[in-house]
C-alpha cells in the first residue's frame, strides 16, 4: 500500500472530514492526522478489500452505511457500525509492522 499525504481529494466535500482513505493500493492520509495507529487502520481496510476484492469492498461498504443511517439516522454511528470499520478500529491497535 502506498501513502500519499495531502492529497487535494480532501478538498472534495465528501471527503473533507476524513483523516484518510484508501482507493484501490493507494491510502491518502491528511498528514495533521497521521499516526501509527491511522495508518494500520487504513493497511486493514485494504486487506478487507483483498479479502473479498475493491468492487465488493465499496459496495458492502456502502450498502452496510445505507442501512445504518437508516437505522440510526445518525452519521457517526452509521459510520461506526460498518462491519468494516468495526474490524478495522477493533484491530488497529495491533502490534505489527506497516509496510508501505
Ligand atoms: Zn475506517
Amino acid at each position: 500500500m502506498k501513502v500519499i499525504y495531502n492529497s487535494k481529494l480532501f478538498r472534495l466535500p465528501l471527503l473533507r472530514n476524513y483523516a484518510a482513505i484508501v482507493l484501490g493500493r493507494r491510502c491518502y492520509v491528511k498528514a495533521s492526522h497521521t499516526s501509527p495507529r491511522l495508518l494500520r487502520h487504513e493497511q486493514i481496510h485494504q486487506e478487507q478489500m483483498d479479502r473479498v476484492g475493491v468492487f465488493n469492498f465499496y459496495r458492502i461498504y456502502l450498502q452496510d452505511y445505507v442501512i445504518n443511517l437508516l437505522r440510526y439516522r445518525n452519521h457517526d454511528q452509521a459510520y461506526r457500525m460498518i462491519p468494516f470499520e468495526q474490524e478495522a478500529y477493533a484491530r488497529e491497535s495491533e502490534d505489527r509492522p506497516f509496510f508501505t
